[in-house]
């Protein structure tokens, strides 16, 4: 046992029971899927959608004599991430048949690699309340994804589409190493950060190009785990969080009663928020796994695995701490913006010889916020990193203000046009010309002198002369030109 298998939960991790605290254990199974052209056995297309049975080969409809050949790219993936998890790369695996019936699956079996995975043990580092947390990784396997069994055309029948039979998935195995439903989703969520900097999956959630097996058990601190049960597919990292809430209360209400707890497969239901049996949960010896004959065992390269560790990207924790050192980001700042690989080339893009820290603001409250309310990916972003970095410029050099600023940039987002053109047209740029704001300044003295006298008694009452000032000449008053000369024509400090 080493000491990661008595990791105890902090105590504001508890759950409070009738009878006393409770630790939820939570350990994850994670399905990605490789982002490759072809399915893993087969040439078809791994595209997502299609019409059903478009994306079919022989192979994928299991027709009598069809041998399945290795997708050579596919085991790279596999590999490019096991290294991504700082995982041992196994030099000889083995694909097994795990064997089951089910309308979807024509081959009677899932090629998988059940005793002899293709990448072994590594490790994901999570924060938990700014704490570092080793989430460790028991294994990385290669396997097949099963087809889709649509039940709802008709009352009466089932169709099958076999266009997402065979693609391939990698299916990633946590230690049951995390304690809280926040662990999890941070776990899950810096494990798609890692593999999308790979490249190796797109973490796509809509599509299900990354799905959940979440295996929940409770037990009172310090005593060994508890029964656990799985539940399967969860496909959003919100939804996760809730099932694991649910199904850890549900237990330790079966508990605190007297009952004890079947290990059962559950199903997550978002409409009420419940997890609810599927199956009583079989064990591997159901599946009678065994060594697929029509597959010889895949032996690698060392060569070769070293050179796709050469080509791997900076990752997400290396990206955040740089983040941090070279340009003086926070913490958190580093952490969003290191987090996804787009956002990260964007922020670099607009930093470059830049205030760095003006430009993480400038990304991550001002762009992500406006893109988030108009519901759009920084793919699709209407401003440019170059756009964004123009408009920085233009701050810098004097030519508008910070307020002006915030106007011009949302405008830029609903035309997508460049600043500089924006400010022209709209004839936005800053009044600097110090005659026409003491031209203001004299105008509202003269109309308002009862509030000179104001001013005079109550300092705080200058704001009042700044925003007036700022009104009269259209928000493009340069702000410290208006302090100075304010203070001077008013008379105070
Ligand atoms: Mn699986």
């Amino acid at each position: 046992m080493t000491a990661l298998d008595v990791r105890s939960a902090r105590k504001d991790q508890l759950i409070a029971g009738e009878t006393g605290d409770w630790e939820v254990i939570v350990g994850l199974e994670v399905h990605a899927q490789v982002r490759s052209k072809a399915k893993l056995f087969s040439g078809a297309s791994a595209e997502y959608g299609g019409a059903p049975n478009t994306h079919v080969s022989l192979v994928d409809a299991a027709m009598p004599g069809m041998l399945p050949v290795i997708n050579k790219f596919c085991v790279e993936q596999a590999i490019r991430t096991g290294l991504g998890l700082k995982a041992k790369i196994n030099e000889r695996s083995r694909f097994d048949r795990k064997n089951y019936f089910y309308p979807d699956l024509p081959q009677g079996y899932q090629i998988s690699q059940f005793q002899h995975p293709i990448v072994g043990e590594g490790e994901v580092e999570i924060e938990a309340d700014g704490a570092p947390v080793t989430i460790r990784i028991e294994r990385l396997h290669l396997e097949q994804d099963a087809g889709k069994s649509i039940h709802d055309l008709s009352p009466t029948e089932t169709f099958v589409d076999l266009n997402r039979a065979g693609v391939a998935l990698m299916e990633i195995v946590s230690r049951p190493d995390m304690r809280s439903a926040k662990e999890a989703a941070a776990y899950f969520n810096k494990l798609r950060s890692i593999v999308r900097a790979l490249g190796t999956c797109d973490g796509n959630m809509e599509e299900g190009s990354m799905r959940a097996d979440v295996n929940v058990s409770v037990r009172r601190p310090g005593e060994p785990f508890g029964t656990r049960c799985e539940i399967k597919n969860v496909n959003s990292v919100r939804f996760m969080a809730l099932a694991i809430e649910y199904e850890a209360r549900r237990q330790i209400e079966i508990l605190e009663e007297g009952g004890t707890i079947e290990q059962e497969t559950r199903l997550f239901d978002p409409d009420n928020g419940e997890t609810r049996t599927m199956r009583s949960k079989e064990d591997a010896h159901d599946y009678r796994y065994f060594p697929d004959p029509d597959l010889l065992p895949l032996v690698l390269d060392k060569k070769w695995i070293e050179e796709i560790r050469a080509s791997l990207p900076e990752l997400p924790d290396a990206k955040k701490k740089r983040f941090e050192q070279a340009y003086g980001l926070s913490a958190y700042d580093a952490g969003v913006l290191a987090g996804d690989s787009d956002a990260a080339a964007y922020f670099e893009a607009v930093a470059k010889g830049r205030d760095a820290k003006l430009a993480a603001n400038w990304v991550s409250q001002e762009l992500f916020g406006a893109l988030n309310k108009a519901g759009l990916a920084l793919a699709q972003s209407p401003v440019s990193a170059e756009q964004l970095g123009a408009l920085i410029d233009l701050i810098a050099d004097g030519t508008i203000n910070g307020k002006i600023a915030k106007d011009v940039f949302a405008r830029m987002m609903e035309t997508g046009d460049d600043p500089g053109a924006i400010v022209e047209r709209e004839g936005l740029r800053q009044v600097t010309d110090t005659g026409a704001i003491e031209k203001a300044i004299e105008d509202l003295i003269a109309a308002n002198p009862d509030k000179v006298a104001e001013v005079k008694e109550k300092p705080k009452a200058f704001g009042w002369w700044v925003g007036q000032v700022m009104k009269a000449t259209g928000g493009k008053a340069n702000p410290a030109a208006v302090n100075e000369i304010l203070k001077a024509k008013l008379g105070v400090a």
